[in-house]
Protein backbone atom coordinates (compact mmCIF):
# COMPACT_ATOMS: atom_id res chain seq x y z
CA UNK A 1 0.00 0.00 0.00
CA UNK A 2 1.47 3.44 -0.61
CA UNK A 3 2.27 5.35 2.47
CA UNK A 4 0.97 8.81 2.60
CA UNK A 5 3.44 11.72 2.11
CA UNK A 6 4.96 13.31 5.86
CA UNK A 7 4.99 16.40 4.28
CA UNK A 8 0.67 16.78 4.28
CA UNK A 9 1.41 16.99 8.17
CA UNK A 10 1.31 20.24 9.56
CA UNK A 11 3.40 20.96 12.38
CA UNK A 12 0.85 20.41 15.06
CA UNK A 13 -0.76 17.05 13.14
CA UNK A 14 2.78 15.72 12.99
CA UNK A 15 3.38 16.33 17.08
CA UNK A 16 -0.44 15.25 17.63
CA UNK A 17 0.62 11.83 15.55
CA UNK A 18 4.16 11.45 17.53
CA UNK A 19 2.51 12.02 21.36
CA UNK A 20 -0.40 9.46 20.16
CA UNK A 21 2.28 6.75 19.20
CA UNK A 22 4.39 7.32 22.02
CA UNK A 23 7.00 9.72 21.32
CA UNK A 24 8.20 12.94 22.65
CA UNK A 25 6.65 16.06 21.52
CA UNK A 26 9.79 18.08 20.49
CA UNK A 27 10.79 15.00 17.95
CA UNK A 28 8.27 16.38 15.93
CA UNK A 29 10.03 19.89 15.84
CA UNK A 30 13.03 17.70 15.25
CA UNK A 31 11.77 15.75 12.02
CA UNK A 32 10.54 19.11 10.96
CA UNK A 33 14.25 20.37 10.94
CA UNK A 34 15.43 17.93 9.34
CA UNK A 35 12.67 18.03 6.39
CA UNK A 36 12.53 21.07 5.86
CA UNK A 37 16.07 23.25 6.88
CA UNK A 38 18.25 20.55 6.01
CA UNK A 39 16.25 18.96 3.40
CA UNK A 40 16.59 15.34 3.54
CA UNK A 41 15.04 12.86 1.91
CA UNK A 42 15.24 9.40 4.02
CA UNK A 43 14.41 9.39 7.86
CA UNK A 44 17.40 7.35 8.47
CA UNK A 45 19.21 10.52 7.75
CA UNK A 46 17.75 12.31 10.47
CA UNK A 47 20.44 11.40 13.42
CA UNK A 48 19.46 12.89 16.05
CA UNK A 49 16.12 11.09 16.30
CA UNK A 50 15.97 8.01 17.60
CA UNK A 51 15.61 4.72 16.27
CA UNK A 52 12.09 3.64 17.22
CA UNK A 53 10.67 7.08 15.90
CA UNK A 54 12.61 6.64 12.47
CA UNK A 55 11.07 3.13 12.43
CA UNK A 56 7.58 4.57 13.26
CA UNK A 57 8.08 7.18 10.80
CA UNK A 58 8.84 5.09 7.88
CA UNK A 59 6.50 2.24 8.77
CA UNK A 60 3.57 5.18 8.15
CA UNK A 61 4.91 7.98 5.96
CA UNK A 62 6.78 8.27 2.52
CA UNK A 63 9.32 11.45 1.87
CA UNK A 64 8.99 11.78 -1.72
CA UNK A 65 5.94 9.93 -3.49
CA UNK A 66 6.42 12.01 -6.47
CA UNK A 67 9.10 11.33 -9.43
CA UNK A 68 10.15 13.71 -11.79
CA UNK A 69 9.01 12.67 -15.27
CA UNK A 70 10.00 15.55 -17.29
CA UNK A 71 11.85 18.52 -16.60
CA UNK A 72 11.93 21.43 -19.30
CA UNK A 73 14.24 24.85 -18.51
CA UNK A 74 13.19 28.14 -20.93
CA UNK A 75 15.49 30.71 -21.94
CA UNK A 76 14.10 33.04 -19.09
CA UNK A 77 14.91 30.30 -16.41
CA UNK A 78 11.56 29.48 -15.83
CA UNK A 79 11.69 25.62 -15.03
CA UNK A 80 8.38 23.69 -15.81
CA UNK A 81 8.69 20.31 -13.99
CA UNK A 82 5.82 17.28 -14.92
CA UNK A 83 5.77 14.69 -11.90
CA UNK A 84 4.30 11.35 -11.97
CA UNK A 85 2.42 10.74 -8.35
CA UNK A 86 2.23 7.17 -6.85
CA UNK A 87 -0.94 5.89 -9.03
CA UNK A 88 0.53 7.12 -11.93
CA UNK A 89 -0.94 10.59 -12.82
CA UNK A 90 1.03 13.79 -14.17
CA UNK A 91 1.00 16.81 -12.85
CA UNK A 92 2.95 19.96 -13.81
CA UNK A 93 4.93 22.64 -11.55
CA UNK A 94 6.26 25.82 -12.81
CA UNK A 95 9.37 27.61 -11.38
CA UNK A 96 9.41 31.19 -12.10
CA UNK A 97 12.54 33.67 -11.87
CA UNK A 98 11.45 37.87 -10.89
CA UNK A 99 13.56 40.42 -10.16
CA UNK A 100 11.41 39.85 -6.55
CA UNK A 101 12.56 36.37 -5.80
CA UNK A 102 11.60 32.82 -7.39
CA UNK A 103 7.87 31.56 -7.50
CA UNK A 104 6.45 28.26 -7.79
CA UNK A 105 3.09 27.93 -9.27
CA UNK A 106 1.52 24.60 -8.08
CA UNK A 107 -1.47 22.31 -9.02
CA UNK A 108 -4.26 21.13 -6.25
CA UNK A 109 -6.19 18.37 -8.08
CA UNK A 110 -5.37 16.08 -11.42
CA UNK A 111 -7.35 17.57 -13.59
CA UNK A 112 -10.48 20.40 -13.20
CA UNK A 113 -14.14 20.43 -13.34
CA UNK A 114 -14.72 24.07 -13.54
CA UNK A 115 -14.51 23.49 -17.21
CA UNK A 116 -13.44 26.93 -18.74
CA UNK A 117 -14.10 27.39 -22.14
CA UNK A 118 -10.96 28.57 -22.42
CA UNK A 119 -8.30 26.59 -20.51
CA UNK A 120 -6.48 23.94 -21.69
CA UNK A 121 -6.65 22.35 -17.94
CA UNK A 122 -10.52 22.11 -17.87
CA UNK A 123 -10.45 19.99 -20.78
CA UNK A 124 -9.33 17.50 -18.57
CA UNK A 125 -12.23 16.40 -16.17
CA UNK A 126 -11.05 15.87 -12.84
CA UNK A 127 -9.17 12.70 -11.82
CA UNK A 128 -8.86 13.45 -8.44
CA UNK A 129 -8.24 16.29 -5.52
CA UNK A 130 -4.57 16.38 -4.65
CA UNK A 131 -2.94 15.80 -0.96
CA UNK A 132 -1.82 18.42 0.92
CA UNK A 133 1.36 16.22 1.12
CA UNK A 134 1.55 16.42 -2.64
CA UNK A 135 1.12 20.27 -2.85
CA UNK A 136 3.75 20.37 -0.28
CA UNK A 137 5.74 17.99 -2.19
CA UNK A 138 6.27 19.97 -5.42
CA UNK A 139 7.38 23.04 -3.37
CA UNK A 140 9.84 20.84 -1.86
CA UNK A 141 11.14 18.91 -4.79
CA UNK A 142 11.75 22.30 -6.86
CA UNK A 143 13.24 23.65 -3.59
CA UNK A 144 15.74 20.46 -3.39
CA UNK A 145 16.10 21.02 -7.55
CA UNK A 146 17.43 24.32 -7.18
CA UNK A 147 19.53 22.73 -3.47
CA UNK A 148 21.59 20.71 -5.80
CA UNK A 149 22.60 23.51 -8.14
CA UNK A 150 24.40 25.00 -4.90
CA UNK A 151 23.81 28.23 -5.46
CA UNK A 152 21.75 28.87 -2.36
CA UNK A 153 18.50 29.80 -4.23
CA UNK A 154 15.31 29.92 -2.26
CA UNK A 155 11.15 29.69 -2.65
CA UNK A 156 10.29 32.94 -1.71
CA UNK A 157 7.13 33.05 -3.17
CA UNK A 158 4.13 31.09 -4.16
CA UNK A 159 1.27 30.99 -6.58
CA UNK A 160 -1.52 28.57 -6.29
CA UNK A 161 -2.36 28.42 -10.20
CA UNK A 162 -0.93 25.84 -11.65
CA UNK A 163 -4.09 23.07 -12.92
CA UNK A 164 -7.03 22.86 -10.85
CA UNK A 165 -9.53 24.58 -8.50
CA UNK A 166 -8.09 25.15 -5.32
CA UNK A 167 -11.47 26.14 -3.46
CA UNK A 168 -13.01 22.43 -5.18
CA UNK A 169 -10.07 21.12 -2.81
CA UNK A 170 -10.76 23.42 0.14
CA UNK A 171 -8.94 21.46 3.15
CA UNK A 172 -5.61 19.66 1.51
CA UNK A 173 -5.08 23.65 -0.38
CA UNK A 174 -5.56 25.25 3.90
CA UNK A 175 -3.31 22.43 5.25
CA UNK A 176 -0.69 23.15 2.27
CA UNK A 177 -1.05 26.88 3.08
CA UNK A 178 -0.37 26.38 6.79
CA UNK A 179 2.86 24.12 6.24
CA UNK A 180 4.58 26.25 3.79
CA UNK A 181 4.21 29.58 5.81
CA UNK A 182 5.15 27.80 9.20
CA UNK A 183 8.39 29.60 10.58
CA UNK A 184 9.59 26.50 12.12
CA UNK A 185 9.33 25.18 8.31
CA UNK A 186 9.39 26.62 4.59
CA UNK A 187 8.41 30.21 6.75
CA UNK A 188 7.36 31.30 3.08
CA UNK A 189 6.04 34.80 4.20
CA UNK A 190 1.77 34.64 3.67
CA UNK A 191 2.02 37.68 1.89
CA UNK A 192 3.94 36.00 -0.61
CA UNK A 193 1.79 33.42 -1.44
CA UNK A 194 -1.65 33.69 -3.61
CA UNK A 195 -4.32 31.85 -4.44
CA UNK A 196 -6.11 32.22 -7.52
CA UNK A 197 -9.87 30.74 -7.48
CA UNK A 198 -12.00 31.15 -10.83
CA UNK A 199 -14.90 32.65 -8.37
CA UNK A 200 -16.34 29.35 -5.75
CA UNK A 201 -18.49 32.46 -3.47
CA UNK A 202 -19.07 30.04 -0.39
CA UNK A 203 -15.52 29.20 -0.22
CA UNK A 204 -14.16 32.90 -0.23
CA UNK A 205 -16.31 33.62 2.48
CA UNK A 206 -14.52 30.31 4.39
CA UNK A 207 -11.31 31.58 3.15
CA UNK A 208 -12.00 35.24 4.48
CA UNK A 209 -12.87 33.35 8.03
CA UNK A 210 -9.79 31.64 8.39
CA UNK A 211 -7.59 34.95 8.36
CA UNK A 212 -4.37 33.13 6.89
CA UNK A 213 -2.87 36.56 5.55
CA UNK A 214 -2.64 34.80 1.91
CA UNK A 215 -3.56 37.02 -0.87
CA UNK A 216 -6.73 36.12 -2.88
CA UNK A 217 -7.28 36.32 -6.83
CA UNK A 218 -10.03 35.88 -8.56
CA UNK A 219 -10.58 34.69 -12.25
CA UNK A 220 -13.02 37.38 -13.62
CA UNK A 221 -12.62 37.45 -16.93
CA UNK A 222 -15.88 38.95 -17.70
CA UNK A 223 -17.67 42.55 -16.44
CA UNK A 224 -21.00 40.99 -16.78
CA UNK A 225 -23.23 38.05 -16.45
CA UNK A 226 -23.95 37.14 -19.58
CA UNK A 227 -19.98 37.03 -21.03
CA UNK A 228 -19.40 35.37 -17.92
CA UNK A 229 -21.21 32.57 -18.22
CA UNK A 230 -20.55 32.04 -22.03
CA UNK A 231 -16.81 31.93 -21.08
CA UNK A 232 -16.69 30.09 -17.75
CA UNK A 233 -20.08 28.11 -16.77
CA UNK A 234 -19.56 28.31 -12.63
CA UNK A 235 -21.04 32.00 -13.61
CA UNK A 236 -24.52 30.05 -13.59
CA UNK A 237 -23.89 28.76 -10.10
CA UNK A 238 -22.12 31.61 -8.41
CA UNK A 239 -23.08 34.90 -10.94
CA UNK A 240 -20.97 37.97 -10.85
CA UNK A 241 -23.34 39.88 -7.77
CA UNK A 242 -22.83 36.54 -5.88
CA UNK A 243 -19.19 36.61 -5.87
CA UNK A 244 -18.89 40.37 -5.56
CA UNK A 245 -21.09 40.00 -2.44
CA UNK A 246 -18.44 37.60 -0.94
CA UNK A 247 -15.43 39.73 -1.63
CA UNK A 248 -16.97 42.41 -0.24
CA UNK A 249 -17.22 39.85 2.86
CA UNK A 250 -13.39 39.07 2.15
CA UNK A 251 -12.50 42.94 2.31
CA UNK A 252 -14.56 43.88 5.48
CA UNK A 253 -12.91 41.05 7.41
CA UNK A 254 -9.37 41.15 6.09
CA UNK A 255 -8.37 44.51 5.00
CA UNK A 256 -6.31 42.98 1.71
CA UNK A 257 -6.06 43.84 -1.83
CA UNK A 258 -7.78 41.01 -4.01
CA UNK A 259 -6.28 40.54 -7.51
CA UNK A 260 -8.88 39.98 -10.03
CA UNK A 261 -7.16 38.07 -13.12
CA UNK A 262 -8.59 39.26 -16.34
CA UNK A 263 -7.62 37.46 -19.83
CA UNK A 264 -7.77 39.45 -22.75
CA UNK A 265 -9.06 37.08 -25.47
CA UNK A 266 -9.31 38.85 -29.20
CA UNK A 267 -13.19 40.32 -29.70
CA UNK A 268 -14.38 38.09 -26.72
CA UNK A 269 -13.99 40.97 -23.65
CA UNK A 270 -11.33 42.77 -24.98
CA UNK A 271 -13.21 46.07 -25.91
CA UNK A 272 -13.42 49.40 -24.41
CA UNK A 273 -17.27 49.13 -23.20
CA UNK A 274 -15.87 46.10 -21.25
CA UNK A 275 -13.43 47.67 -19.38
CA UNK A 276 -15.57 50.66 -18.84
CA UNK A 277 -18.02 47.95 -17.02
CA UNK A 278 -15.36 46.16 -15.34
CA UNK A 279 -14.28 49.78 -13.75
CA UNK A 280 -17.93 50.42 -12.86
CA UNK A 281 -17.70 46.69 -11.45
CA UNK A 282 -15.00 47.63 -8.94
CA UNK A 283 -14.78 50.89 -8.97
CA UNK A 284 -16.11 51.52 -5.47
CA UNK A 285 -13.37 48.96 -3.84
CA UNK A 286 -10.70 50.49 -6.33
CA UNK A 287 -8.85 51.24 -3.46
CA UNK A 288 -8.16 47.27 -2.10
CA UNK A 289 -8.24 46.48 -5.81
CA UNK A 290 -5.48 45.46 -8.75
CA UNK A 291 -6.27 44.00 -11.81
CA UNK A 292 -4.23 41.77 -13.62
CA UNK A 293 -4.54 41.89 -17.26
CA UNK A 294 -3.61 38.81 -19.12
CA UNK A 295 -3.01 38.56 -22.79
CA UNK A 296 -4.50 35.13 -23.62
CA UNK A 297 -2.15 32.08 -24.14
CA UNK A 298 -4.11 30.51 -27.32
CA UNK A 299 -4.38 26.75 -26.59
CA UNK A 300 -4.88 24.25 -29.42
CA UNK A 301 -8.25 22.88 -28.39
CA UNK A 302 -9.36 26.43 -28.54
CA UNK A 303 -8.95 27.30 -31.98
CA UNK A 304 -11.12 29.88 -31.95
CA UNK A 305 -9.94 31.89 -29.06
CA UNK A 306 -6.91 34.44 -29.97
CA UNK A 307 -4.64 36.64 -28.25
CA UNK A 308 -5.88 40.36 -28.26
CA UNK A 309 -4.03 42.70 -30.63
CA UNK A 310 -1.80 44.44 -28.63
CA UNK A 311 -3.22 47.63 -29.25
CA UNK A 312 -6.45 46.30 -27.69
CA UNK A 313 -4.60 45.63 -24.66
CA UNK A 314 -3.00 49.18 -24.39
CA UNK A 315 -6.55 50.36 -24.67
CA UNK A 316 -7.85 48.15 -21.78
CA UNK A 317 -5.32 49.16 -19.87
CA UNK A 318 -5.69 52.91 -20.13
CA UNK A 319 -9.22 52.91 -20.18
CA UNK A 320 -9.07 51.46 -16.49
CA UNK A 321 -6.10 53.63 -15.67
CA UNK A 322 -8.28 56.82 -16.51
CA UNK A 323 -11.07 55.34 -14.04
CA UNK A 324 -8.49 55.43 -11.31
CA UNK A 325 -8.01 50.98 -11.25
CA UNK A 326 -4.85 49.74 -10.47
CA UNK A 327 -3.77 47.71 -12.91
CA UNK A 328 -0.96 45.88 -14.93
CA UNK A 329 -0.53 43.53 -18.01
CA UNK A 330 1.50 40.28 -16.88
CA UNK A 331 4.04 39.93 -18.64
CA UNK A 332 4.42 35.97 -20.12
CA UNK A 333 7.14 33.60 -18.78
CA UNK A 334 8.59 30.22 -20.19
CA UNK A 335 6.57 30.49 -23.46
CA UNK A 336 9.08 28.67 -25.18
CA UNK A 337 8.21 25.70 -22.99
CA UNK A 338 4.75 25.82 -22.58
CA UNK A 339 4.46 27.28 -19.34
CA UNK A 340 0.85 28.68 -19.60
CA UNK A 341 -2.04 26.88 -17.36
CA UNK A 342 -2.19 23.48 -18.10
CA UNK A 343 -0.43 22.91 -21.30
CA UNK A 344 2.71 20.94 -21.05
CA UNK A 345 0.19 18.26 -19.21
CA UNK A 346 -2.49 18.34 -21.72
CA UNK A 347 0.13 17.42 -24.59
CA UNK A 348 1.68 14.50 -22.61
CA UNK A 349 -1.73 13.42 -22.21
CA UNK A 350 -1.95 13.40 -25.75
CA UNK A 351 1.26 11.79 -26.91
CA UNK A 352 0.39 9.32 -24.14
CA UNK A 353 -3.31 8.56 -26.21
CA UNK A 354 -1.04 8.33 -29.60
CA UNK A 355 1.40 5.59 -28.39
CA UNK A 356 -1.63 3.31 -27.33
N1 LIG B 1 -8.58 27.33 -11.11
C1 LIG B 1 -8.03 28.54 -10.65
C2 LIG B 1 -6.51 28.54 -10.63
C3 LIG B 1 -5.80 27.93 -11.80
S1 LIG B 1 -5.92 28.75 -13.34
C4 LIG B 1 -8.56 29.71 -11.44
O1 LIG B 1 -9.19 29.50 -12.47
O2 LIG B 1 -8.36 30.85 -11.00
C5 LIG B 1 -4.85 30.15 -13.14
C6 LIG B 1 -5.17 31.31 -14.07
O3 LIG B 1 -4.83 31.00 -15.43
C7 LIG B 1 -6.66 31.66 -14.09
O4 LIG B 1 -6.87 33.04 -13.98
C8 LIG B 1 -7.08 31.15 -15.45
O5 LIG B 1 -8.23 31.76 -15.90
C9 LIG B 1 -5.86 31.44 -16.29
N2 LIG B 1 -5.81 30.73 -17.57
C10 LIG B 1 -6.35 29.54 -17.91
N3 LIG B 1 -6.10 29.23 -19.20
C11 LIG B 1 -5.38 30.27 -19.70
C12 LIG B 1 -4.82 30.56 -20.96
N4 LIG B 1 -4.93 29.72 -21.99
N5 LIG B 1 -4.16 31.74 -21.13
C13 LIG B 1 -4.02 32.60 -20.08
N6 LIG B 1 -4.51 32.37 -18.86
C14 LIG B 1 -5.19 31.23 -18.66
FE1 LIG C 1 -10.19 25.04 -13.83
FE2 LIG C 1 -9.03 27.43 -13.42
FE3 LIG C 1 -8.81 26.18 -15.80
FE4 LIG C 1 -11.16 27.21 -15.06
S1 LIG C 1 -9.25 28.33 -15.46
S2 LIG C 1 -10.85 25.17 -15.97
S3 LIG C 1 -11.12 26.82 -12.87
S4 LIG C 1 -7.99 25.49 -13.85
Amino acid sequence: MNKPSIYGLTLDQLTEWLLEHGHKKFRASQVWDWLYRKRVTQFSEMNNVNKECIDVLEENFSIQTLTEHVRQESKDGTIKFLFRLQDGNLIETVLMRHKYGLSVCVTTQVGCNIGCSFCASGLLTKNRDLTSGEIVEQIMNVQLHLDTKGQDERVSHIVVMGIGEPFDNFQNTVDFLEVVKDHKGLAIGARHITVSTSGLANKIYEFADLKLQVNLAVSLHAPNNELRTKIMKINKAFPIEKLMDSIDYYLEKTNRRVTYEYILIRDVNDHKAEALQLAELIGDKRHLSYVNLIPYNPVDEHGDYQRSTPEAISEFFDTLKKKGINCGVRLEQGADIDAACGQLRSKQEKKKEKVK
